[in-house]
């Protein structure tokens, strides 16, 4: 890639991307998701209409380190009306109204027996919540809590037509490959339902991320997955586990649509060199982001990072979760996501490629004194930029360039910016004064790195798995 990657900057209302990643998002918005069941199918499957997705199926039941697949929920209605048919809470008008893997129940319960199966926001009374039971067994509405006031003594006709059988579970992948084995993660998880921000943003982002990013050639190989919170990572990391040695960068994306400042999450020792890139393209102007640390709550890093995996994976996102009024209610809804943001979220994270695809360590063939920069043409200006950045750029890469420091570091030192001294490093290589040293895991990751467990034999795999090249 050459040269800076925002190639279509996004304007006041997000441009021609913008508005089409808004456009999906609305499209994403009212499946009614789990972390089972068909809503997420239906959603994997609009993704597989922009990018090549694989689906993979987890049986119910299957043992997942410490969790099991559940039982697969489905809801076709659930409403609960007075004696005289009239609706009080109807999942018809809104998805959030049913407690998400409510059992399934028909009965006939006066207020006080039914008030304890309903959830709403007092704080909030305009505002319905939202609310899951995924592991233990019950069922539930939510809904808004000026609606509460209408509760009459009953009785009241409650109907939840919904099934926990055997199923599975569902998650997407979409791989890029790249010209090296080195991978890099991003991971979105697709199981809210009517949630704008939290989470069809990162869908989204990450769909229009993924199209972007196999629309030319990449170094790196880029997996791209889509899996309920939790369980669906622990699926993916658990049938990918062999292949977790080769991940060199990660990001998940979540909430990337309201209107808090870029954040980025570092991974949990800091240091990783995604924790750099990221740091370093969310301080460029004019993004002033911010970067937090780690702790164990959150999204898909919880697991990802986990220490048995340590995984160099950190976050982007806006809000921190549960950091916005609106969060786990009816009001993230589209209205709270502009195509402005998302157009800005999905270019942090093309220049975070940008800054991976070029990152690099080099040695300096020709260390000792500086060597002849004019004898090989490479005075001048070439390429557009400013001749005196240029040869700056050459000059303090040449001097930092022992195999130990990398051209980001390169970069903030000297100030010149990542794309200079990446340029310069290219210059210099054609002129054979540089050449790359071949990736390593980082130090950090070398020294916690733990033997590796004894091959386990592979246990049968009895999951479907359905491809779909487009
Ligand atoms: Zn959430």
């Amino acid at each position: 890639m050459e040269g800076a990657v925002v190639s279509e900057a996004p304007d006041r209302d997000g441009g021609r991307v913008g508005r089409a990643i808004h456009a999906f998002v609305a499209e994403l918005y009212p499946i009614c998701r789990s972390i089972t069941g068909d809503g997420v199918r239906r959603t994997l499957r609009l993704i597989q209409r922009e990018v090549p997705l694989a689906i993979h199926e987890v049986p119910t039941g299957t043992r997942v380190f410490d969790w099991e697949v559940p039982p697969e929920w489905n809801i076709r209605r659930a409403s609960v009306r007075d004696r005289h048919g009239r609706v009080l809470v109807d999942f018809a008008d809104h998805n959030l109204h049913l407690v998400s893997y409510s059992e399934p129940v028909r009965a006939t319960l006066d207020a006080d027996d039914l008030r304890a199966h309903l959830h709403t926001l007092p704080d909030h009374p305009d505002w319905i919540p939202y609310r899951t039971s995924y592991y233990s067994r019950t069922w539930g509405f939510c809904l808004r809590h000026r609606d509460l006031g209408a509760l009459a003594d009953g009785p009241y006709d409650v109907l939840v037509d919904s099934s926990l059988a055997r199923g599975s579970l569902t998650y997407g992948e979409a791989v890029i490959t790249g010209t090296t084995r080195d991978e890099v993660l991003l991971f979105a998880h697709c199981c809210h339902p009517s949630l704008a921000n939290d989470n069809t943003s990162g869908m989204a982002v990450a769909t229009w991320l993924a199209r972007w990013l196999a629309s030319e050639p990449r170094r790196f190989t880029y997996r791209v997955v889509f899996a309920p919170g939790t369980i669906g990572s622990l699926c993916w990391l658990q049938r990918n586990e062999r292949r977790l040695s080769r991940v060199r960068h990660g990001l998940v994306l979540a909430l990337l649509g309201d209107p808090s400042a870029l954040t980025y999450k570092q991974t949990p020792s800091g240091r990783a060199e995604i924790d750099d890139i990221a740091r370093y393209v969310l301080a460029e102007p004019p993004r002033a982001g911010r970067v937090i640390p780690f702790e164990p709550y959150g999204y898909d890093e919880r697991q990802l990072c986990s220490p048995g995996f340590d995984l160099p994976v950190g976050r982007l996102t806006r809000a921190v979760n549960g950091g916005y009024p609106e969060y786990h209610s009816s009001a993230d809804d589209l209205a709270l996501v502009t195509p402005e943001r998302l157009a800005q979220s999905l270019e942090a994270c093309r220049r975070i490629v940008d800054v991976i695809e070029g990152n690099g360590r080099y040695r300096n063939l020709s260390p000792k004194g500086e060597p002849r920069l004019g004898a090989r043409g490479l005075y001048g200006s070439v390429g557009g930029r400013e001749p005196k950045t240029r040869e700056r750029a050459m000059l303090w890469t040449l001097s930092r360039s022992m195999g130990e420091t990398s051209l980001l570091d390169i970069a903030v030192q000297s100030g010149l910016g990542f794309d200079a001294v990446r340029d310069a490093a290219r210059d210099l290589e054609r002129a054979r004064l540089l050449r790359a040293v071949a990736a390593a895991p980082s130090a950090e990751r070398a020294a916690t790195r733990r033997p590796r467990p004894a091959r386990r034999p592979r246990s049968r795999r009895t999951s479907r798995t359905t491809r779909s090249a487009r």
